[in-house]
């Protein structure tokens, strides 16, 4: 069990649970209450492949991944990137409030749970979207790293997060038509440690999932030196035209 785990258990022995949302006390060793988890937006319909949310009464795979499937072979997502999921990862993110995203991470492992229990775990790596380094300097963690460690304290799977490294750091892409977008991270991503790929199909996780862009640049470069398959994992995916129209984070 991961120490935030372990000290978490015990402090919620101590003093209760108290609601990020509503800061009632949760009498659970959590800190969301049952109420304001009911009300989080479940991602519902998607895609099989980039889980994108569809129309209720679509099924299958979206307009996107028909035309061009995307190199890894599906994205498990949990949530839909709306409130307040969005205000609980900025939280995380931005304000450094890891709780939020423990909580939100440790929600989604419940959800995840069955699929990745029906992976065979010698084949499994999991690894995180690297952070510039600037950026980690920044913000002090990488978020998507903390996600990987807090979900897989209930898989306990072989962790890598030194597996990528970022030549490049991001610019705002949302200006960018996809073509765009994949020319400019080209050749961004690197991987350090071949060999630990070699005939593995890697758990890649991310915080949101937008426009695909980066985990499908990530899963290109992973593929190219030796992964036999990706899946993508992250908390929440943001609808595509939702995501240009409001300007949320582009990857
Ligand atoms: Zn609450
Ligand atoms: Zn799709």
């Amino acid at each position: 069990m991961a120490l935030l785990d372990c000290l978490r258990q015990h402090s919620y022995a101590v003093t209760p649970g108290l609601c990020l949302l509503c800061h009632q006390e949760t009498r659970r060793s959590l800190d969301l209450c049952q109420a304001c988890e009911s009300e989080l937006p479940k991602l519902g319909n998607s895609c099989d492949y980039c889980a994108e949310p569809l129309a209720t009464d679509a099924s299958g795979i979206c307009a996107q991944c028909l035309r061009a499937p995307p190199p890894f072979s599906a994205a498990l997502c949990v949530f839909e990137y709306a409130y307040p999921v969005d205000h609980l990862l900025q939280r995380f993110k931005d304000s450094g409030q890891q709780v939020a995203g423990y909580v939100l991470t440790r929600l989604a492992a419940v959800n995840l749970k069955e699929t990745l229990n029906r992976l065979p775990p010698e084949h499994l790596l999991i690894t995180s979207v690297p952070l510039h380094w600037r950026k980690t300097r920044k913000r002090g963690f990488n978020q998507s790293q903390l996600i990987a460690d807090w979900l897989n304290t209930s898989t306990d799977l072989s962790t890598e997060h030194t597996l990528l490294k970022r030549h490049r750091d991001s610019i705002s892409q949302r200006s960018l038509d996809a073509m765009s977008r994949r020319h400019h991270l080209r050749g961004a991503f690197g991987v350090s440690k071949p060999e630990l790929i070699k005939n593995k199909t890697v758990l890649l996780v991310d915080d949101v999932i937008t426009t695909t862009s980066t985990v499908s640049e990530i899963s290109r470069t992973l593929l190219e030196h030796g992964a036999t398959d990706v899946i993508v994992i992250a908390l929440a995916r943001t609808p595509r035209n939702a995501a240009m129209k409001t300007g949320t984070r582009t990857t």
